[in-house]
């Protein structure tokens, strides 16, 4: 699949490359000459262009062949716009208007040209902000329900749902990403390593706790071999972009068929080190704003669950708990239904323990912490954050529901 005419844009070159595309010009009308370009890739891989004139606006991201954080001694494929676009499509089917919406794909130049989000912000730099989203936890809840639910064979039919799974199966070195630098490499030194170095007590528990790492390991098994939905795959709070009322969600580069639980266990994460973070970001609002993010965790896992349930109980066409061995026999599903969603409230918590330890300990931290400047402050921060994943790792059973997730962040934050 790799790319012979491939070149990288620049500001310089992309009006005259991209001025004979219909899907463009149709925006941006033929003037090329007057469009404005600007290079706005703030992500650890790609590179990302707002193109204006003054009939339209639109965006154009152009995968590198390396990390674009590391630099080209990291090569990674092109295809990841491929699998990028493909998981655009399918979210848009499976849960419509939640993605930006795509104007052209271009597979050998690896390049998507889709709407421009704006005033869009990105709402990690909100949550450090400290600005509010309306209804932020249930459209969350509501997009991964749906997501999970309908990527499913629960939903899908086992040929469609089998030959996605084919499909997405070719997106291996970005999935390896993952693998590595979430569930391998927090718990030993790796290379690419990097901490704030007041937390080496902290973190020698935590690498030399044997169960810890093997229960790591156990999700990394789950991750890599089962597919029961196509997730998301990168759903943190640097995916999602909002304005105080309208979100959408990018950047599913690293979709593939993973456990229904993933893509909501890796935003949990996000929303508790925003929660942890905030005592250096906020001053007299802080308890406010703290029980506000507390309240989004809530909401998206009730919803999560509503949706889950009303699918469940709308759209369970696929082989999966079929209607025909309950429903249809005059049996009720719902404690089948209970089961699956416990199954998935397990596996988040899991997932969730494990992104909050990455994000302190391994290569890709998050802007939330890495924003604190000051070591001395930021330690004890990471560290409760730190502390309170290993918990959900390893003692997951204690905790039955949302409720007691908040109760316990609630805990490690005093
Ligand atoms: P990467 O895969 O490199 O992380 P992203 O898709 O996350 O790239 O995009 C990087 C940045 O570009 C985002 O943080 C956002 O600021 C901007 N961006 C990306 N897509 C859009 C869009 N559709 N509309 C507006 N801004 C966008
Ligand atoms: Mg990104
Ligand atoms: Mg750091
Ligand atoms: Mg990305």
């Amino acid at each position: 699949m790799e790319n012979a005419n491939y070149t990288a844009l620049t500001p310089e070159t992309l009006s005259t490359r991209l001025v004979a595309l219909p899907a463009v010009t149709e925006r941006l009308g033929t003037d090329a000459e007057s469009w404005q370009v600007k290079e706005v890739g703030d992500g650890n891989l790609n590179l990302v262009f707002i193109v204006q004139s003054d009939q339209g606006s639109i965006i154009v991201k152009q995968a590198l062949p390396y990390v674009r954080l590391v630099g080209d001694s990291w090569p990674l494929p092109l295809y990841r716009a491929y699998f990028e676009y493909h998981a655009l499509t399918r979210q848009a089917a499976r849960d419509p208007g939640t993605v930006p919406e795509i104007y052209h794909f271009d597979e050998d130049q690896a390049l998507i040209v889709m709407e421009f989000l704006s005033p869009h912000v990105i709402l990690r730099s909100k949550l450090i902000a400290g600005e509010k989203v309306d209804d932020l936890g249930a459209f969350c809840g509501k997009y991964c329900a749906r997501t999970a639910f309908r990527g499913s064979e629960l939903s899908m039919t086992s040929a469609d749902k089998k030959a996605d799974v084919g499909l997405f199966a070719g997106n291996v070195e970005i999935p390896a990403i993952t693998e590595g630098l979430v569930f391998t490499d927090p718990y030993f030194e790796a290379e690419l390593n990097n901490h704030t170095p007041e937390l080496e007590p902290v973190i020698n528990e935590l690498r030399n706790n044997i169960e810890l790492k093997r229960m790591a390991q156990v999700m990394l098994t789950k991750f890599a071999s089962n597919t029961e939905t196509m997730v998301h795959g990168d759903l943190h709070s640097g995916s999602i972009m909002a304005t105080q009322s309208e979100i959408r969600v990018i950047d599913p580069e690293f979709a593939q068929y993973a456990p229904l639980g993933f893509d909501i266990g890796m935003l949990t994460a996000n929303y508790l080190m925003a929660y942890f973070s905030q005592p250096a970001h906020r001053g007299t609002d802080l308890e406010a704003y703290q029980d506000w993010i507390l309240s989004v965790i809530t909401e998206c896992w009730s919803s999560f669950e509503a949706e889950f349930r009303h699918l469940w109980n709308t759209e369970r066409t696929g082989m999966l708990f079929p209607k025909s061995l309950f429903e249809d026999q005059g049996h009720s599903s719902e404690t089948a239904c209970d089961g699956v969603l416990a199954d998935i409230w397990q596996d988040a918590l899991r997932f969730c323990g494990i992104e909050m330890h990455r994000r302190c300990l391994s290569l890709a931290h998050n802007a939330d912490f890495e924003t604190i400047e000051d070591t001395t402050v930021r330690a004890p921060l990471e560290a409760r954050n730190l502390q309170m994943g290993a918990e959900l790792v390893l003692k997951t059973d204690t905790l039955k529901d949302a409720k007691a997730l908040i109760a316990l962040a609630r805990t490690f934050n005093a």
